[in-house]
């Protein structure tokens, strides 16, 4: 398990290496490829592909991606784009329940979002599985007439029951030698719609007594009247993932197909099939080859997407760009940045061993990014006033605020001062503890940008709160002129002038949940949701943040990260998210 104290160097990548002998061994220098997926014949007519790998980024449209999805497009369209190659974008759409287009369309706009594209020249690699139905089904009749396939009429608990244990060996199916015709029969009668749903299965004839579970005879093909988004009602008959996807990834000539470990065990039977379907001359060697890496793990969110469905339909949080949930969507909503998601990837590395990576690594690395790239600005999100008693009551005064620390190129911008002001309520104590370096009765500080002031007095209302604070400046004082340094204060505090300030709701936003591993035993995960992951204020901000656009991101100095938010902001009244605070405040 990876800790937020360890150093992180770039991890390895054990994929990258994987590629980099492939192509020393010119492994696929031969392989052809005519502009689109197809099959060997297809493919044969083409020339030999210019692209040096092939790698596919292959989302079911059944959900939204999250933060683990970037790993592995980054993974994906980032080893195509290190190695000469092409990624495709491909819609694993061959289930016909749970897809629609809302989908898709997030999909695309994520990807390009994080970077990418599948546009290489005039040729646009974006595909669906589904336009492969027609493949998928030539393949398994050929399977059938090699006698590497047949129909079962078991039921799926005779199935089951069938199949064996880790242990015992499976038992063969009563229908496991019917013959090749009355395979191929019943297959298209399958395919025509004589059968019902469930009665029939069209299976692999591989080995019932397999160490490998997933090689006792697989499940290819099942009736399933069910209107596909894209193929409407054309089939009644549905090809299984297991089936179709090393399938989708010859056709499209891919060298290096990546997935997750769970999968691991299925690496047989892909190559089984294509090798089946080699023999049978409806593809060309050299066919794709399955590499699993370890999913993403992220402490303090889940990362599945059926329980992302249920926490949007549940209304525990506000739709799938919710800037809490750890949706793609929502995490741009949230402020995170795309070059984040790249430092937090090459960070984490790729590798075969199941762990689980800390969010603060995620938020440090958003964290730098931010820190280059965001300018300052001042914010005061729990307000009370400061008085300054011997400053004129209509005197506006500029002071001048650097717009970034580290780039002085980036210059200055001008902040009113008058003599009230908004200042943070944790910034005045009425009895200070020790080592408290800001306002308190007699106490002095600098007004960042400002002057030094002293101060003379505080207010309550009738509940006992801090409403008003009052002091004195000492003239002489101003920050960036000869009598700043005449009196040294410890304490430096930010303020907005009253008159001038932007009240704007601002939300702070922190973790979804409660807990490191949501749901952990046989807790449910619901209830490890964080009750305060969002509370909404309205704070006081510089009046230059009201002309601040959809996604414009700033840092509030001494607070953290903000995004302007992309939905809810109109021009002249943005709404500001907290994206990440400056410091993690959960470290222990
Ligand atoms: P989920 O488990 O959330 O439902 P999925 O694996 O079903 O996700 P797909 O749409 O099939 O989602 O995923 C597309 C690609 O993203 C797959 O290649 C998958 O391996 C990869 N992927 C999904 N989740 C993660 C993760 N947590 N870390 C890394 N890669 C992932
Ligand atoms: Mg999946």
């Amino acid at each position: 398990m990876s800790s937020e104290k360890e150093p992180i160097a770039l991890a390895s990548n054990f994929i990258r290496a994987i590629v980099e002998k492939d192509l020393e061994q010119h492994k696929f220098a031969r392989k052809k490829w005519v502009g689109s997926p197809g099959d060997a014949a297809h493919q044969a007519m083409g020339q030999v592909d210019a692209a040096k790998i092939r790698t596919r980024f292959p989302p079911e449209p059944n959900g939204y991606l999250h933060i683990g999805h970037a790993k592995s497009i980054f993974l994906n369209f980032g080893l195509a784009r290190d190695y000469g190659g092409i990624c495709h974008l491909r819609f694993d759409d061959t289930n016909p329940e749970k897809e629609n287009q809302e989908y898709v369309d997030s999909i695309t706009e994520m990807v390009h979002w994080l970077g990418f594209g599948w546009q290489n020249g005039k040729e646009n690699n974006l595909y669906f599985a589904s336009n492969y139905f027609d493949f998928m089904y030539r393949a398994a009749e050929s399977l059938i007439e090699n006698g590497h396939a047949y129909v079962d009429s078991q039921t799926a608990d005779e199935m089951r029951m069938n199949r064996g244990t880790l242990t015992e060996p499976g038992k063969n199916s009563p229908d496991r030698d019917r013959s090749i015709a009355e395979n191929l029969q019943l297959f298209r009668e399958m395919r025509a719609g004589k059968h019902a749903d469930g009665s029939l299965v069209l299976r692999a004839k591989i080995d019932m007594a397999s160490p490998n579970i997933n090689m006792r005879d697989p499940a290819i093909y099942r009736v399933r009247r069910a209107h596909h988004h894209n193929t409407g009602d054309t089939w009644c008959i549905y090809p299984m993932y297991t089936f179709a996807h090393p399938i989708e990834d010859a056709l499209e000539q891919i060298t290096h197909s990546i997935c997750t470990l769970e999968f691991e065990d299925q690496r047989p039977f892909y190559d089984w099939l294509l090798e089946r379907l080699a023999e049978a001359n409806l593809l060309a060697h050299p066919l794709p080859h399955q590499y699993e890496f370890a999913r993403l793990n992220l402490t303090y969110v889940v990362l599945s997407k059926r329980k992302l469905i249920d926490l949007v339909e549940g209304k525990h949080v506000n739709g799938w760009d919710d800037p809490r949930l750890p949706t793609l969507a929502g995490a741009r909503r949230r402020g995170y940045v795309a070059e984040g998601f790249k430092l937090f990837t090459d960070r984490i590395g790729v590798s075969k061993a199941d762990s689980w990576i800390e969010y603060t690594i995620l938020e440090d690395c958003m964290r730098e990014v931010l820190n280059e790239a965001s300018e300052r600005r001042i914010a005061v999100l729990d307000p009370i006033k400061l008085v300054i008693d011997n400053y004129a009551d209509n005197k506006t005064e500029d002071c001048f605020a650097p717009n970034h620390p580290q780039k002085p190129e980036l210059g200055k911008r001008t902040v009113p001062l008058t003599k009230e002001l908004w200042i943070e309520r944790e910034d005045f104590e009425e009895t200070p503890p020790k080592g408290f370096f800001r306002l308190m009765p007699d106490g002095m500080v600098r007004l960042r940008y400002g002057y030094v002031v002293k101060c003379t007095g505080f207010e309550k209302d009738a509940a006992g709160q801090i409403t008003t604070v009052r002091c004195e400046y000492l003239p002489d004082t101003k920050s960036g002129t000869a009598g700043a340094d005449a009196i040294k204060v410890k304490g430096n505090i930010h303020w907005v002038s009253a008159a001038h300030a932007y009240a704007a709701e601002v939300r702070l936003y922190d973790r979804l949940f409660k807990e490191a591993h949501p749901g952990e035993g046989d807790r449910d995960y619901i209830n490890d949701l964080n009750p305060n992951s969002v509370k909404t204020i309205t704070a006081q901000l510089e009046p230059s943040l009201k002309d601040a656009k959809p996604e414009d991101r700033f840092q509030f100095e001494r607070h953290g990260y903000f995004v302007a938010d992309r939905k809810d902001s109109v021009a002249g009244k943005p709404v500001f998210n907290r994206t990440v605070t400056l410091r993690d405040a959960w470290q222990k």
